[in-house]
């Protein structure tokens, strides 16, 4: 028989790291901007009393241990205490994207099978859409005070601070199995229905652990954090844990993220540190760069969701800004790669730490990766074979909300990226696997072109698709997005590319437009470029 080790056996759990900031950081604050429309603060042991009166009334409300809850809200106090609430008590914390369609929200929360859904009043006209069609909600419940809801609203409401107010806080934290589930998040589902990750508390720990080591976010007691990206996408990427779990004070930015107003934020409470996707950042950088601004205490910031391209990584630096290129997915809780330079690189030139720090990183701790050719043999990690990124660990999904099968092949999840491994295991995506360009049964990465593109001054952005050639298959076409006030010609651009990638690599064509479409999560939608010129004749067919 084996010997077992001696240690206490306590469970790893999300209310244990809320309990944890009240009782250690218990005076640390929590701002954010509200729906209202101000700024609010309070602190972790504020924000800890208030979870528990929430744990209360959801057990006066019915919700059993299991039962979803969902979310549609910014990211704000209400949508944390919703976090450590709804978990802490055992039930289902289900963060719904209030960007997807209402088609499909209306389909992610019947099958979540929501008990009870609690949303900002920015989402009251969305409510009173999707309704109808969600029976099963025992309740609706508005985020905001009796002063703040509608008179007559379309569909009988709750008013959730009513609800905390007709609680006395006085609860215990259940002794849950670190097993038990404990939140839900759906993929965005470019095609077909939108598929549910349901994390457990134990992976949910773990992840948060790993996110806040010094080579993966870096997250410290003596931080100023500000995620930017949303709560209802993906945790936050883990944030609306690591933060309490190191004690860092808060800063949560509501529904205003345009750069003046998260600029104004980052200087206003000394933001140290933030976390977002690319189109993000590039509203910031268009507001510093209009208005001649520097930050006075904003040093670091994760980017990810996309590639960063380089000519961000180099703008944000100009503003003393370090950018760590992160990469993950809904299904990988999401943190699996951070990229940081090794020891032995500090003595490189700039140029060549530069090339490290564009690549999407080496994995951390409870991640393993591995690359794979068509027939699923493993590809050397030389930086220049591609293949399907294969993934394992405990925070990466074993199968989908109710499905019968599980997600993975012999226990690696396929990831539907495209990628490398240099020899030191630095990861880089050249594609999503349904948006490499296969020409001529070679295939081109779309990413590589649009960094390049990117780096051009006259370009606002850039996303470069496949389109049908009668010869080679695909060929690309870039689609550019002109900076305001900037002019470039096709050509121009096409010769910006000559030594910079392989001549075959260069696009067919150029297509100016004024808008490239978005995802909920603020990805490029290349389905929707792609079906948008699907018709388009390239000059060489
Ligand atoms: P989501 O589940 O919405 O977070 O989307 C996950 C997908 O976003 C990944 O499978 C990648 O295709 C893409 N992605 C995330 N981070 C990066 C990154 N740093 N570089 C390139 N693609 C990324």
């Amino acid at each position: 028989m084996a010997l077992m080790g001696q240690m206490m056996g306590a469970p790893l759990l999300i209310s244990s790291i809320i309990k944890h900031a009240a009782r250690y950081y218990g005076t640390t604050e929590i701002v954010s901007r509200r729906t209202e429309g101000d700024l609010h603060r309070y602190t972790y042991r504020d924000c800890e009393l208030r979870a528990r009166k929430l744990a209360q009334t959801l057990e006066a409300l019915g919700v059993k241990q299991g039962e979803r809850v969902g979310t549609l809200a910014w990211n704000g106090y209400r949508h944390l205490e919703l976090y450590y609430g709804i978990s802490g008590m055992g039930a289902v914390c289900h963060m719904i994207n209030p960007r997807l369609f209402a088609e499909q929200i209306a389909y992610i929360i019947n099958h979540a099978e929501d008990e009870y859904v609690c949303f900002d009043a920015t989402f009251l006209p969305l409510v009173e859409g999707v309704a109808a069609h969600c029976p099963k909600v025992k309740g609706w419940i508005m985020l905001a005070d009796r002063a703040h809801m509608p008179t007559d609203p379309k569909v009988p409401l709750l008013c959730y601070e009513d609800l905390l107010d007709a609680r006395d806080g006085h609860y215990t934290w259940p002794e849950l199995d670190e097993n038990q589930a404990s939140s839900l998040c759906y993929t965005s589902g470019t095609t077909g229905n939108p598929k549910g990750a349901l994390y457990s508390h134990r992976s949910t720990v773990l992840h948060a652990y790993a996110a806040a080591l010094p080579d993966a976010l870096g997250c410290s007691a003596r931080d100023v954090i500000l995620p930017v990206v949303p709560m209802f996408h993906v945790n936050a990427w883990g944030l609306p844990y690591a933060v309490p779990l190191v004690g860092a004070k808060l800063v949560l930015p509501g529904p205003k993220l345009d750069g003046a107003s998260l600029f104004d934020l980052f200087e206003r409470e000394g933001v140290t540190f933030s976390a977002g996707v690319p189109t993000v950042w590039l509203g910031l950088l268009q507001h510093m760069q209009a208005n001649d601004l520097k930050f006075s205490t904003f040093r670091r910031t994760v980017i990810g969701g996309s590639a960063v391209p380089p000519a961000m990584i180099r703008a944000l630096e100009a503003l003393g800004v370090e950018v760590i290129h992160a990469w993950g997915m809904t299904e990988m809780s999401p943190l699996g790669t951070v990229c940081k330079l090794l020891a032995r690189h500090a003595d490189l030139p700039e140029e060549a730490q530069h090339r490290i720090l564009e690549t999407q990183g080496r994995v951390i701790f409870g991640v393993d990766m591995k690359i794979v050719d068509g027939d699923g043999r493993e590809l050397p990690w030389d930086g220049k074979a591609f293949g399907d990124l294969l993934v394992r660990g405990p925070w990466i999904i074993d199968r989908y909300f109710r499905a019968e099968t599980p997600a993975h092949d012999d226990g690696w999840f396929p990831t539907g990226d495209v990628a490398t491994i240099d020899p030191d295991g630095y990861m880089q995506i050249t594609d999503r696997s349904k948006d490499v360009i296969k020409s001529g049964g070679e295939w081109i990465s779309s990413i590589d072109i649009e960094n390049v593109a990117a780096a051009h001054p006259a370009v606002h952005m850039a996303a470069c698709i496949s389109v049908r050639h009668p010869k080679w298959d695909e060929r690309p076409l870039l689609v550019v997005v002109k900076r305001a006030g900037m002019e470039v010609s096709r050509d121009t651009l096409l010769s910006f590319f000559d030594g910079k990638v392989a001549k075959w690599w260069i696009p067919d064509d150029v297509a100016f437009v004024t808008e490239i479409p978005l995802t909920a999560t603020g990805k490029m939608q290349k389905l929707k470029l792609r079906e948008q010129f699907a018709d388009y004749k390239l000059p060489t067919a």
